[in-house]
């Protein structure tokens, strides 16, 4: 009944949010009848309920798309390790959710089959990369989705559509079956509506996979067990870089007022500098370019998906394979990162961006000694108009200032609701230690 009403009102809204690429109801409807005897136990927290997954991550005989024309029809033959976890936890994936080609956007604008709106608002973006996967849960469709973070994928659409995203630490979930953009950065995480909902589905997709290298092998607590809404003592720290005239002043006071909520609450709040981090734009566009230049030479027309018919000999196959596959954007990135990589400019481009990495990395050590958490705001603006900026790359890349250091560093980030400007829903940004995401859920429980 779950099942059935969940697709009933995806078609009812559909229409208003383009969020899904494609739908698995007759599959999901069938896994939904048939828990029992898949063995899920009915009291398990996620047994039964619908979730969307961003069509980046391969989903057994489901079409896989990427949001990208080069896998028009690209039907994997095997599940992400989080697609197991999500079976094995009793949840029914009912869709593929739209978003930016290979991840590479901030509004969704990117994808090759449509443009998704904003769960608020139809004329505005709804963020990305994830941007199908953080509209569908705002809009009702779904409790939960999945999505990818690479430089803030998660948390800037969730900070758009006023839900709650979090980015796990580097290591925390397994990236197996994740359609790789930048490896060094790229992190699966939960979209959901509430605190509590988003630590139960990080409970069911951590952990160690031996599929995945980059996977770590460490405990994975409870994150539900700190939900108590106590958080007395508590160090927070902000970053002075963080609250800039870059911020619109309505965000900054948005995240004043949350600082004000949080010291109610019991917590010390300090200012701190982060002095590397204004940096991190121009070091994650040469970092993730060049490692999605790499990444993306798997698709060379023949191994999967789009092949040109427009071709004489084997050179051809390959070039217009690519040249007709892959979209402004994409070609972008692999121009930039063939560049970063190439003999005369690895020095001067790839390395340097690497030892400014480290910089940024030591920043947040330092702050990480003297505190348990560190807050901002998730973007420097609120959602903005379908068309608006998708023509200026510079405008969009800059937009990602708050959430990339994030993602160089390797830490947990996250969204969560803070407020309204315009009728527009704002996100404050909770970043963690390495691997403690419990605590940012405690804190974002107690101010949620
Ligand atoms: N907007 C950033 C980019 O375009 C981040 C994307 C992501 O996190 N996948 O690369």
């Amino acid at each position: 009944e779950i099942a059935e009403a969940t697709f009933k009102r995806i078609k009812e809204t559909e229409p208003q949010v383009d969020a899904f690429i494609t739908l698995n109801e007759e599959r999901a409807i069938e896994l939904a009848t048939k828990l029992d005897v898949a063995g899920i136990d009915e009291t398990q927290p996620l047994a039964g309920l619908p979730i969307g997954i961003k069509d980046n991550i391969v989903t057994k005989d489901l079409l896989t798309t990427a949001g990208s024309k080069m896998l028009f029809n690209f039907e994997p033959i095997y599940d992400a390790t989080v697609m197991e976890q999500l079976y094995s936890a009793g949840m029914i994936p009912v869709g593929k959710l739209n978003m930016d080609e290979f991840a590479m956007g901030g509004s969704t604008e990117t994808s090759y089959f449509k443009k998704t709106k904003n769960a608020w608002d139809q004329t505005k973006v709804p963020g990305g990369s994830s941007g199908g996967s953080a509209a569908a849960v705002a809009a009702g469709q779904i409790g939960a989705s999945l999505g990818s973070d690479t430089g803030g994928s998660i948390r800037q659409p969730a900070a758009f559509n006023g839900i709650v995203g979090m980015k796990p630490t580097y290591g925390r979930v397994s990236r197996f079956g994740l359609i790789a953009f930048a490896s060094s950065l790229d992190q699966i995480g939960p979209l959901t509506r509430t605190v509590k909902d988003n630590a139960f589905l990080l409970n069911a997709i951590s952990g160690w996979d031996k599929r995945d290298s980059s996977s770590a092998k460490i405990e994975v607590p409870d994150f539900t067990a700190g939900l108590t809404g106590d958080i007395k003592g508590l160090k927070i720290a902000v970053p002075k870089e963080f609250m800039t005239e870059g911020v619109a002043p309505e965000i900054r006071t948005a995240v004043e007022k949350a600082v004000t909520t949080f010291k109610g609450l019991g917590a010390t709040v300090d200012e701190v500098s982060l002095p590397h981090s204004k940096y991190g734009v121009e070091v994650y566009y040469i970092i993730a370019s060049s490692e999605a230049s790499s990444n993306l030479q798997r698709f060379d027309g023949i191994r999967y998906g789009y092949r040109s018919e427009n071709v004489k000999d084997l050179e051809d196959v390959y070039v217009n394979s690519r040249s007709e596959g892959f979209g402004l954007e994409v070609k972008r990135r692999i121009m930039l990162g063939t560049f970063s990589l190439s003999a005369g400019y690895y020095d001067a481009y790839f390395k340097k961006a690497g030892q400014v990495r480290t910089l940024i990395c030591r920043d947040f050590d330092a702050v990480f000694n003297d505190y348990d958490l560190i807050i901002g705001p998730t973007t420097p603006t609120v959602a903005y108009g379908l068309g608006e900026n998708i023509e200026d790359p510079i405008t969009m890349y800059t937009a990602d200032v708050l959430t990339i250091p994030v993602n160089l560093a390797g830490l947990p980030g996250m969204s969560v609701p803070c407020g309204f400007v315009d009728g527009l829903p704002v996100g404050l940004q909770l970043i963690g230690k390495h691997f403690d995401e419990a605590t940012m859920y405690q804190a974002a429980y107690a101010f949620e």
